[in-house]
Formats: structure tokens, C-alpha cells, sequence
């Protein structure tokens, strides 16, 4: 890269920090959200072939099941969270078990009603084992923080929990191994909403080959299995399209989808500050 190429890329950052701050921390934030204590998750029943080898922790008794089954508390989701993690760690179905630094299964409070999904971690990611810790992982913290929540009280994960290499695009059987660990998180935490950060995270959790252009916008419903409610699923562009297309109508599109999970939730929405 020539030094002038680089003067020009280095500008381009930096604008488009100071945009980011002026676009998604000019809100005024009228106050959190709270968390909600109880789930009542039921038995896992999958609507594809994907989903219908899924069983949750608690059934492969990776987690000693109580003897009163009961709503399930933050704690179990906690549990059930932590031996998620345990078997994602341990994962070797596919290629990307063995070229990973570190596994990421994903963080975040265990009772969210929210549950941000992502596609795959990359280099920062993978370094650190946690999820959208590098530049999109910023914007996405701004996009959280402009909607007056914290990134500890909601989820974040990822639709494959290991690096593919040079960031390549999931593969299916990848996908397919995978999925699995993200169902079963969902179920444990039985968030009110999904919001699905790009294409990937979108097609995939909705079972459809349309792109995020026709997705985003309006609510979706997320199918965990028969005989289980569906979860709101609300797709928006994924912060990383964000920084490489960070016009101020695609900034807007994510707010746009962003107030309408805001107000879906009942809880207020920041309104545009001054700054
Ligand atoms: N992009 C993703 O989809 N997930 C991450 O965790 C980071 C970047």
C-alpha cells in the first residue's frame, strides 16, 4: 500500500469515528433497561434438519437437572450458558476447531432481552475469545449505548463460535455444526428479541435465502422448535457493512430498526441529541 493510500485510509477512519460518535452517542438517554427474572423455556422441537438434532445441555445432562423442572431462573440460564461454553470449547466438529486461537461462544447477561447475533468472530475476536471486541464490535457498542443499554445487559454471539480463516464467509456444514450451540443459548436465555447483525446471521436464523435488504425493517419470527413460542427477530446491516458503507441513510436504517425493537420492548427511546 502506497503511503498516499494509506494518508487516505487513515482519513477515512477518522472520519468516520467522528461520525460514529455524532451519529450514535448524540441521543439523550432516558433510562436502562431492566432485566426480566424468569424464562419458561420448553422442550426443544426443530422446524429443519439443522434444528432437529438439537437437544439443550440440561437434556445431555451436561447440567444436573433439578428435581422441580420449574421456570427457568437466571441462574440455570447461567448454567446452562457456562456448559455451552464448556462444549463450544471442546468443539472439534470442524475444521475451525483446530485453526482457532480461542473459541468465542458469545457474552453477556444470561437473562437478556435482547440477543444480538453476529456471524463469525475475527481476528480480534478469536485473539481475545470474546465477541465484537474489534471495530464493528465498537460500533456495535455505540449502537447499544445510543439505545440507553449497557453491553453486559445483553447478549452478544455469533452464528459460528470460531474463526474462519482470512474472515471467509461461514461455510454450510460449518453452519451446520454450529447452530446447534447458538439454539441452545437462545433457548436458555429466551430473549424477547433477536437482532440479527447482517445477511449471515439473518438467512440463517430465519431458514431463507433473502438477502438483509428485504429482511431488515420489519419484526421476523424466529422458530426455536414445535410447541415453542417463536422469538421477535428484528435483522438490521451488520456494523461492519456499516464502516465499509457508512452513508447516513444506512446509519439511519439501523436506528430505524433499532427504535422499533425499543418500542417493541417498551422501553424508551433516546431521542436525538444535539451533538
Ligand atoms: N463480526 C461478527 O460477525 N462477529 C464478531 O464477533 C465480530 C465481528
Amino acid at each position: 500500500m502506497s503511503s498516499m493510500s494509506r494518508e487516505v485510509d487513515l482519513n477515512k477512519v477518522a472520519r468516520q469515528h467522528l461520525e460514529m460518535d455524532s451519529f450514535f452517542t448524540g441521543f439523550a438517554v432516558r433510562s436502562r433497561t431492566e432485566v426480566h427474572d424468569d424464562s419458561a423455556p420448553g422442550p426443544a422441537n426443530p422446524q429443519s434438519a439443522i434444528m432437529s438434532s438439537r437437544t439443550t445441555i440440561r437434556d445431555r445432562n451436561l447440567v444436573t437437572p433439578d428435581s422441580d423442572p420449574g421456570p427457568q431462573s437466571s441462574v440455570d440460564a447461567a448454567q446452562e450458558l457456562a456448559a455451552i461454553a464448556a462444549e463450544v470449547a471442546r468443539c472439534r466438529k470442524c475444521q475451525l476447531g483446530s485453526s482457532r486461537t480461542n473459541s468465542v461462544p458469545g457474552e453477556g447477561s444470561p437473562c437478556a432481552k435482547i440477543m444480538f447475533v453476529g456471524e463469525a468472530p475475527g481476528a480480534d475476536e478469536d485473539a481475545q475469545g470474546r465477541p465484537f471486541v474489534g471495530r464493528a464490535g465498537q460500533l456495535l457498542d455505540k449502537i447499544i449505548a445510543a439505545c440507553g443499554l449497557r453491553r453486559e445487559e445483553v447478549f452478544i454471539g455469533n452464528i459460528l463460535k470460531c474463526r474462519p480463516p482470512e474472515n471467509r464467509d461461514p461455510r454450510p456444514e460449518e453452519i451446520i455444526n454450529c447452530l446447534p450451540y447458538l439454539q441452545m443459548q437462545i433457548e436458555a436465555i429466551n430473549p424477547e428479541i433477536i437482532v440479527a447483525l447482517g445477511g449471515h446471521a439473518a438467512k440463517t436464523l430465519l431458514n431463507t435465502p433473502k438477502p438483509i435488504s428485504q429482511l431488515r425493517g420489519q419484526f421476523q419470527e424466529y422458530y426455536g422448535g414445535i410447541g415453542r413460542p417463536p422469538v421477535k427477530l428484528m435483522a438490521t446491516f451488520h456494523p461492519a457493512y456499516l464502516l465499509r458503507n457508512y452513508t447516513e441513510q444506512n446509519r439511519r436504517y439501523v436506528w430505524e430498526d433499532m427504535k422499533k425493537v425499543l418500542t417493541e420492548l417498551g422501553l424508551p427511546v433516546p431521542s436525538r441529541g444535539t451533538s
